[in-house]
């Protein structure tokens, strides 16, 4: 099984308008371990099983996308059925969707025996969308360009509480609510990047910033009441990740990120008590390593990144294990 984990921008600072159509970014996005889970099996077409209403499981969905445009990339024949169970909130602002084409990538990368190095997979990445780059890889980074420039950034763990109001919010309808007075420098990105290596959580928490959240509040008014909600649960500190509408907020630990969660206790909102992830955004679960040529499983129930070590022979399963 694969696990593709959501993220949330810690930082959210837009520079200005391209001349390509997209915003200039300065972002500090961050993975957490709330993930979806994928499993893919050699097949000899494409397909797609989605166990959840709101996603699309035609050709659109960014996990069958990854798929066709890896195999048009590679040139070659070759299929897959991907059994795609979401447990990241849909249009939420977590990147679930880049993260399912980010593990599809790396998945496919393995089970047909592609053997391309990471830059090679990041250039399909980019073409699926500015936020996949960032899947493809580890724990935090600062994104520049459209968002995926990246710099790997050091950062000690954090516990957040992520409140999401069970509705969705378009991206690019946040994005064409920009006005040039909402363009910042950059500054306060490379100002988190900086402190999220102290592991001082209070100090980060002071520093979130979101350049798009003004805008987006303004039509979703629950959106200012999930961030006083949060901190009047005690959260260090507050703030929308990507486009919206999750909110998210900084404990001072795991228990505490515990404890605030359970003080929210709004019908209509999905809370959840995450840990920042240090490693891989995709994993795969060691109980299939074997079947992946990697020799006896050590350490059955963890997770493992899907990049590194040898390269195996293409195995017919990729997820299929003990789960
Ligand atoms: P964005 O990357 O646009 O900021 P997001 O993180 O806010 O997105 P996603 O959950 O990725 O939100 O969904 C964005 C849109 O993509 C939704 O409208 C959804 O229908 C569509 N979509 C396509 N494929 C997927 C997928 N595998 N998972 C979730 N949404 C998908």
């Amino acid at each position: 099984m694969l696990s593709a984990a959501a993220k949330v921008n810690l930082v959210l600072e837009i520079r200005g308008k391209r001349a390509d159509g997209y915003h200039e970014l300065a972002t500090v996005m961050q993975a957490v371990d709330l993930s979806d889970r994928l499993v893919l099996d050699e097949a000899p077409g494409l397909g797609l099983a989605v166990n959840t209403d709101g996603v699309p499981c035609d050709a659109t969905n960014l996990a069958l996308r990854a798929a066709t445009t890896l195999r048009e990339a590679a040139k070659i024949d070759r299929g897959v059925h991907i059994t795609l169970d979401k447990r990241i909130p849909v249009a939420a602002g977590l990147g679930g969707g880049s993260s399912d084409a980010a593990a599809v990538l790396l998945g496919l990368n393995r089970l047909w025996g592609l053997r391309w190095p990471a830059a090679r997979l990041a250039e399909v990445a980019t073409a699926l969308g500015m936020d996949v780059p960032f899947f493809l890889r580890s724990g935090a980074a600062l994104g520049t360009g459209r968002g995926e420039v990246l710099e790997p950034v050091v950062a000690g763990a954090l516990a957040l509480v992520l409140v999401n109001p069970a509705f969705g919010s378009s991206t690019a309808e946040a994005y064409g609510r920009v006005t040039p007075a909402m363009y910042t420098d950059g500054s306060r990105a490379r100002k988190l990047a900086e402190l999220l290596r102290t592991r001082q959580a209070a100090r980060v928490a002071a520093s979130l910033y979101n350049g798009l959240e003004a805008a987006v509040a303004s039509h979703h008014p629950e959106i200012e009441r999930m961030r006083a909600a949060l901190l009047a649960a005690g959260a260090l500190g507050a703030a929308m990740s990507g486009s919206g509408p999750t909110v998210f907020g900084v404990a001072r630990s795991f228990e505490h990120a515990r404890q605030i969660r359970a003080r929210l206790t709004r019908a209509s909102w999905r809370c959840w008590a995450v840990r920042t992830l240090a490693g891989p955004a995709v994993r795969m679960r060691t109980s299939t390593m074997s079947s992946l040529g990697r020799g006896q499983a050590a350490r059955r129930g963890t997770l493992d990144p899907v990049f590194g070590g040898s390269n195996p022979p293409a195995p017919t399963t990729i997820g299929r294990g003990r789960r």
